[in-house]
């Protein structure tokens, strides 16, 4: 639950290449495949001869991928491998600039510049996160619905430490190697290893109205992964978040 606005939604971002095709691997593997975006991106990766033809009565994708001097056969693909094809082509073969912001910018739903056309730039891609307009509604779905558990950082432990709250720390599970937090999980109930049903901290924000909004009971000092939800627009998007939406 984000519930100030995001403090650098007016900065744009510097991915380099390899960094936004990166970022491309974790987008593409964090979601359910994205058929229409793979297809859409295929004449942009794979060459403007490709063919990709969506068979959605038969459930399956076929794909004919240019050859030297020819087309391959069509041959049948599943949606994840599409997306890992997409991808496994950009890291053998970085596309320009110009390329690579065009996909960031149809991938990630964000404003997107290509970087490098001068002297002693780097190639690589702007990002504007375009995070304007997000408000958040206070409804506690991210808190209910979205999976985070083993998301929480060895930096978050520290920061419980550093504070004392000790009522946190208790229900937070550790892994420790080499005398180090390795891994953190939450949200355990105190004494054992069992997760929480749901966040321990979650509570209505006005109980005596019953408003249907929330508020989270450790605000100030909540997991940076709580902190940074939603990461982008299309995040939102494919969560189900409706800080975008207009009340
Ligand atoms: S899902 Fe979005 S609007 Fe709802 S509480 Fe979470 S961040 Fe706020």
């Amino acid at each position: 639950m984000r519930t100030e606005a995001p403090v650098d939604e007016k900065e744009p971002v510097f991915l380099s290449i390899a960094e936004a095709i990166s970022a491309l691997r974790i987008d593409f593997g964090q979601y359910a495949p994205q058929v229409s975006l793979f297809m859409d991106l295929c004449p942009l990766v794979l060459g403007p001869d490709v063919r990709i033809v969506n068979d959605s009565r038969a459930n399956s994708l076929w794909i004919a991928t240019p050859g030297r001097g020819h087309v391959n056969r069509m041959r049948r693909i599943s949606p994840r491998d599409l997306g890992r094809l997409l991808v496994d082509t950009l890291a053998k073969s970085p596309p320009a600039a110009r390329v690579m912001a065009e996909i960031c910018r149809r991938t990630f739903l964000v404003h997107a510049a290509p970087s490098g056309h001068g002297s002693g730039e780097k190639p690589g891609v702007w990002v504007h996160m375009d995070m304007e307009g997000f408000e958040c509604r206070q409804c506690g779905r991210c808190c209910r619905e979205l999976d985070y558990r083993h998301e929480i950082l060895p930096l978050d432990y520290e920061n419980w430490m550093a504070l004392g709250r000790d009522d946190i720390l208790e229900r937070v599970a550790t892994v420790i190697r080499g005398g180090r937090i390795n891994a953190c999980s939450v949200w355990v109930e105190p004494g054992t290893r069992r997760f929480s049903e749901v966040c321990p901290w979650l509570a209505p924000a006005d109980p005596k109205k019953n408003s249907g909004r929330w508020r989270c009971r450790i605000h100030e000092c909540k997991p940076d992964i709580c902190k940074q939800y939603p990461g982008t627009r299309k995040h939102a998007r494919m969560t189900g978040c409706i800080g975008f939406d207009r009340p």
